[in-house]
């Protein structure tokens, strides 16, 4: 006996949920599959050091959804403050392009939480939580999934939005180029003891990128992109907050520890394809990029927001044209992205080339007072 939907989504992490919301919303019948038991009260509990700035397209996007969480635990960021290895700088701001803010910040069980209760609530969205797929078998005409506890599915479509290391992928046989950065994000909350004036500071340090970005009221979420994550995971939370305090040059007074730092390592994934017959890659299961711009899951919101426009209006939403086009309009945006976060990367790790810490220094510093392409920045931060 199989149970018979349009569309199944592999993973119910921000991106899939997303996706299941947005397909609800046109009237499908989806099956969500998450691996994870559901538990939305400890979504809510503690604060998360995952956190993600989220671009205005994508804050409308989950508003039209109905799943944009409350703003008590939402930071807002108006203006950027870029620091090079020797004196380079570049700050710029909403205004500069005439809008409200550059980013929200929000923690992921944040957002996570307000997803699964839109849901759970307000969708007829079949949610299978806390069950591992089995098998995945995929023909011209439609795809069938087998979970552990015996259940078999079918579909028109089935999306892979189960993460990095994507099952869905494997199965379907998509081969990815995965280039380490030999670098890992270390991620952890602080209270400070200066107001942060909602200004997202980063730093090019000689060996790594420190980020602080701010939080509700006097606290600021960090990502530490370093190739020397366990030091720095072996410190107790005194002396972790001393030396991130230290490094970002005490620009908010002195640190306390909110949440203990974790790390995840930093990968360049390119599958060959984000699409197979009836099958679909969704956020980080399709591409990955280096956190340096915070912008991995709004990559990941509008895969979502793309798979679901290709598909309105589409009689059999799994049909190769439909996919191909899916494919298409994202290949640029992702590329550009995978590229723009690389570049700067190696940019800011060329350590040996002569010249090169110059170059990235005046780049920056020639760049703050050019105030059209201020403008630029700005308007590519919003998302435009
Ligand atoms: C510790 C950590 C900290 C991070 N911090 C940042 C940060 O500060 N800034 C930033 O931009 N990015 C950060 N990232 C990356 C960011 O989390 C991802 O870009 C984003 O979560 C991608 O969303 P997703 O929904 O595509 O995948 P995921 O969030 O990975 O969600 C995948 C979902 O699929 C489920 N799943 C996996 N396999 C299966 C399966 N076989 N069957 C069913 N379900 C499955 C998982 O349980 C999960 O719920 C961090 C990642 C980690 C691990």
């Amino acid at each position: 006996m199989s149970e018979k939907f349009d569309v199944i989504v592999v993973g119910g992490g921000l991106v899939g949920a997303a996706l299941a919301l947005a397909l609800d919303r046109q009237g499908r019948s989806v099956a969500l599959v998450e691996s994870r038991p559901e538990a939305l009260g400890a979504l809510e509990q503690g604060w998360d050091a995952r956190i993600y700035a989220v671009s205005p397209g994508n804050r409308a996007f989950l508003q039209q959804l109905g799943a944009w969480p409350d703003a008590s635990r939402l930071g807002v960021i108006r203006q950027m403050d870029v620091r090079g290895d020797q004196g380079g700088r570049i700050a710029f701001a909403a205004a500069d392009a005439g809008a409200e803010a550059l980013a929200w910040i929000a923690e992921n069980r944040w957002l996570l939480a307000a997803l699964w209760r839109t849901l759970q609530q307000d969708s007829n969205v079949t949610l299978l939580a806390g069950v591992a797929p089995q098998q995945l078998q995929h023909s011209a005409g439609e795809a069938s999934l087998t979970l552990a506890d015996g259940r078999v599915l079918r579909a028109r479509l089935l999306v892979g939005a189960d993460g990095a290391n994507s099952w869905v992928r494997a199965q379907s046989a998509i081969a990815s180029s995965i280039k380490p950065y030999g670098h890992s994000g270390v991620v952890a909350n602080f209270a400070c003891e200066k107001p942060h004036g909602d200004i997202a500071r980063q730093w090019f340090l000689g060996d790594g990128i420190l980020a602080w970005l701010p939080l509700p009221g006097n606290r600021i979420s960090m990502v530490w992109s370093t190739s020397q994550p366990e030091p720095l995971l072996a410190l107790d939370h005194d002396a972790l907050a001393q030396i991130v305090a230290s490094t970002g040059d005490y620009a908010l007074g002195g640190l306390q520890v909110l949440s203990p730092a974790v790390a995840f390592p930093l990968r360049l994934i390119t599958p060959d394809s984000v699409i197979a017959e009836r099958v679909a890659l969704v956020g980080d299961a399709a591409h990955t990029v280096h956190p340096l711009a915070g912008q991995g899951v709004n990559l990941g919101f509008q895969d979502a927001a793309g798979l679901a426009a290709a598909m309105a209006g589409v009689q059999d939403c799994g049909e190769w044209l439909t996919l191909r086009r899916y494919e298409r309009t994202r290949k640029a945006s992702v590329r550009t992205m995978q590229l723009g976060c690389d570049a700067l990367f190696q940019l800011f790790h060329a350590k040996q080339t002569p010249g090169v810490a110059w170059l990235r220094n005046t780049g920056l510093n020639l760049t703050n007072h050019l105030p059209l392409l201020k403008k630029q920045l700005a308007r590519h931060a919003l998302g435009f």
